[in-house]
């Protein structure tokens, strides 16, 4: 299908963006890397009267390191993130859960920011933002809004962005190591959108837990932090059958939809096999550089 007529404007600084939101309001629709946005349009599942082209707003695409944060600008394409040295070694989350966004061709126009603020609820990303406690920068006419996972992923495609607001940067915080992290979901294909995903990070010492995230996507309308496995790994030494015997109490917490991709019942039973194998797999890793028993505390 073609898509019904609107007005293209290409701004070239966050100001101009800003501005444009503010005078069009919900008629207008930002434009990233238009992989979502784009079939929604053809479709007609969308009717934006403006589109406001953030690709000339060359000042959000960075990654770069302030404060023990690495920060992000949400121009910046999934691919530069995914293969970029710099957020594997201190976001390596990031990076492992990037390459099962897609395929790398949606990777190379895709955004971090598009991603984000797209807020699907099966998508790679939220669960890791949500897993690392990142902090959303949304830029508005009165100026900057910090917002917490919580507060931004609002519902199924619904973020706390107002219309005069956009997504401009999103930060992590380095986890101190020695710290391990794994991200694992299930689909029908290698980039299908996942049926259910996991995100864990495991901070280790002298053997036992001191830090756990643990993330689902897919299991609901926003990414799931399972907080009550978080605070009951904290301290206890990450055994097998520890982890066997909290994941078997995660699928009857979760309220996910059945669909024609997979039923509740099948996704709440994904959901504890991939936390327990996302945080084995993180816990080795942490083990493995230096959180393990025999290490100096
Ligand atoms: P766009 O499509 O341009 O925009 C998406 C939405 O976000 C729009 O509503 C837009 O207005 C809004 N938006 C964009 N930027 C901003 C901003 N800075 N501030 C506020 N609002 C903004 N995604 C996954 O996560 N996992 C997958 O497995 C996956 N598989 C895919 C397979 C196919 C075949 C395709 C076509 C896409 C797939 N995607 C998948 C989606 C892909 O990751 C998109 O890139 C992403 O969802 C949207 O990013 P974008 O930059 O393309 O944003």
């Amino acid at each position: 299908m073609k898509p019904a007529p609107f007005l293209y404007v290409a701004p070239r600084t966050v100001e101009e963006a800003v501005a444009l939101l503010q005078e069009h309001g919900t008629d207008a629709k930002l434009l990233a890397g238009g992989q979502s946005l784009m079939p929604l349009i053809n479709m007609r599942l969308a009717r934006p009267e403006v589109l406001v082209d953030l690709n000339e707003v060359r000042t959000l695409d960075y990654i770069t390191e302030v404060d023990g944060e690495v920060r992000i600008g949400a121009m910046t394409r999934q691919r530069a993130v995914e293969r970029s040295p710099f957020v594997a070694t201190h976001v390596p989350l990031l990076s492992e859960a990037l390459r099962w966004v897609g395929h790398p061709q949606i990777r190379n126009r895709g955004t971090i920011g598009g991603s984000l603020a797209h807020a699907d609820p099966s998508a790679e990303l939220p669960a890791v933002a949500a897993a690392l406690d990142a902090v959303f920068v949304a830029r508005g006419p009165d100026g900057v809004r910090l917002l917490a996972p919580g507060e931004f992923f609002v519902s199924f495609l619904t973020t706390a962005l107002e219309p005069a607001e956009m997504l401009v940067e999103v930060r992590f915080a380095v986890p101190s190591a020695p710290a391990g992290c794994a991200f694992l979901e299930l689909s029908r294909r290698h980039g299908d959108f996942a049926l259910v995903g996991a995100a864990a990070v495991v901070r280790l010492d002298s053997g036992r837990c001191r830090d756990v995230r643990l993330a689902l996507t897919g299991v609901g309308p926003t990414p799931v932090r399972v907080r009550e496995v978080e605070e009951a790994l904290l301290d206890q030494p990450p055994t097998e059958a520890r982890l066997a015997d909290l994941s078997r109490g995660i699928g009857p917490r979760l309220d996910p939809v059945s669909d024609i991709h997979a039923s509740a019942e099948y996704r709440r039973h994904v959901a504890g096999v991939l936390a327990r194998r996302a945080l084995a797999a993180a816990a080795a890793r942490a083990q493995a550089v230096g959180g393990g028993e025999d290490s100096p505390s």
